[in-house]
């Protein structure tokens, strides 16, 4: 019986590569401090829209919606 919901296949929104779980995946340093708009999107690895503003950026996925720099901040 099996009621755990795997984790959601995340990938890499700087490379676009599949995060493997216990796997350090590089993350460029601009891109940690959230200056550096990611380009892929996490949840399905396609490549975003990218915008940059003069307040931070947003980027687009087709399937997914806007994911803005100003949201991620109030993590
Ligand atoms: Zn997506």
């Amino acid at each position: 019986m099996s009621n755990v919901v795997d984790m959601d296949e995340r990938y890499n929104p700087f490379t676009g590569k599949r995060i493997v779980p216990g796997v350090d995946d590089a993350v460029p340093a601009a891109a940690a401090l959230g200056l550096e708009p990611p380009r892929f999107c996490e949840e399905c690895g396609r490549r975003m829209i990218v915008q940059v503003s003069p307040d931070g950026w947003w980027a687009k996925c087709s399937r997914h919606g806007v994911l803005d720099s100003k949201r991620l901040e109030h993590r």
